[in-house]
């Protein structure tokens, strides 16, 4: 019996400083079939961030090529530089037979929506303002004019929550990693997603 299934695109979007990579990584690693995308960037590595590993990282006149010609699924700019989901990737990974899933913003999320490719889109929320700060000041990696704005656009973002089909709170880190995979696997689950599958058991009814 196929395990084909349909192949089924997942959104995570999340003010910066809610934990949503450390989440998306864990519950790629937790769950089978589950790939997660990676996306391109005009922006410089930080830290210890290698290319073609946490990002695509390309110099902003390769991005702008790449814009021309189409390449993305979407794209946006995020604090000043550029980032996109590059269509060609995508559709590779979904035909190989996996989930997949982006983690963009909401910018991002609004331009799939409007291209009506069929997705699932899960927006993740901090606590509460406050505890966001803390974390965006606990990285510390940012200067304090940087934090504010991240906290004035999380301000804006946060209201987006009603364009999302779930709404993921991450208190803790392991519980919403386990909130998110019980969305997959339900989706997963749906009538429309086990067609194919069942349609086949049906068949080994038939006389
Ligand atoms: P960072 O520079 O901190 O890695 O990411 C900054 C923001 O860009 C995050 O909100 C992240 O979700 C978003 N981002 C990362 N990749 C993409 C992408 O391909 N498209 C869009 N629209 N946003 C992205």
């Amino acid at each position: 019996m196929s395990n084909k299934t349909c192949c089924l695109l997942f959104i995570v979007s999340a003010p910066s400083g809610t934990g949503k990579t450390t989440v998306v990584e864990r519950l790629v690693r937790v769950t089978d079939r589950l790939k997660l995308s990676r996306s391109y960037t005009s922006r410089a590595p930080r830290g210890d961030e290698a290319d073609g590993v946490d990002y695509n990282f390309v110099s902003r006149a390769k991005f702008e090529d790449m814009i021309e010609n189409g390449e993305f699924l979407e794209y946006a700019d995020v604090f000043g530089n550029l980032y996109g989901t590059h269509a060609g990737d995508t559709t590779r990974c979904l035909e190989s037979g996996d989930d997949v899933v982006l983690v963009i913003d909401v910018q991002g999320a609004r331009k799939v929506r409007t291209t009506g490719l069929p997705h699932v889109a899960i927006f993740v929320l901090p606590p509460s303002y406050d505890v966001l700060e803390k974390r965006l000041r606990g990285r510390s990696k940012d200067s304090d004019a940087a934090i504010r704005q991240r906290l004035d656009v999380a301000r804006e973002e946060v209201a987006m929550f009603e364009q999302y089909d779930y709404v993921v709170i991450n208190d803790q880190l392991e519980l919403c990693v386990e909130r998110i995979k019980a969305i997959v696997l339900a989706e997963r689950s749906k009538q429309q997603c086990m067609r194919a599958k069942a349609l086949e058991i049906l068949r080994t009814f038939q006389r």
